[in-house]
Formats: C-alpha cells, structure tokens, sequence
C-alpha cells in the first residue's frame, strides 16, 4: 500500500488524502489579463519527474500540505512544510 508522509501526522495510507493539484504561482491580479487568468486557471505543465503538489489529509489532520512527487516513479522526494504552517 502507498503511504503518503503527512507533514503533521506522518507516513499515512494513500486512501486517507485527497490530491489537491500541482503548485502554480497565482500572477499579481492587477496586471494580468485573461490570457494569464485562463493559463493559471487551466494550463498544467504535467511533467515527467519531480513536480511540486498541493496535498490534503482529508481523513486524518484536514491539513494542507506541499509535497514534492516524481511523476514518472511516484517516489515522494520531500514535504516541506508551508511558511505559514511552520
Ligand atoms: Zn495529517
């Protein structure tokens, strides 16, 4: 079974969380326009290898987290806590 290492809580089964995503930079609203909007919103760059990665642990701490996951193996590399959650 996968475990994924909850920065609160530690290495939990995979069905306890929830996959927030991949960490895109939210651009500055005032001069964005919405071609910026619609790329933040909607373009993914889906790499293959190391990818940072919004997780939640939905079933146990209910706690966001950034983790960062090699997309071709899987391998979790590290879970960096948030600046506001240090
Ligand atoms: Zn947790």
């Amino acid at each position: 079974m996968e475990r994924i290492p909850c920065p609160h809580c530690g290495p939990r089964p995979l069905a306890e969380f929830s996959y927030g995503g991949e960490v895109v930079p939210r651009p500055d609203p005032e001069p964005a326009d919405d071609a910026t909007w619609g790329a933040y919103l909607y373009v993914r760059s889906n790499p293959k290898g190391p990818q940072s990665e919004r997780w939640v642990h939905i079933h146990g701490c209910r706690r966001w987290f950034t983790l960062t996951r090699d997309t071709a193996t899987h391998r979790i590399l590290d879970t960096p806590l948030r600046k506001e959650e240090a």
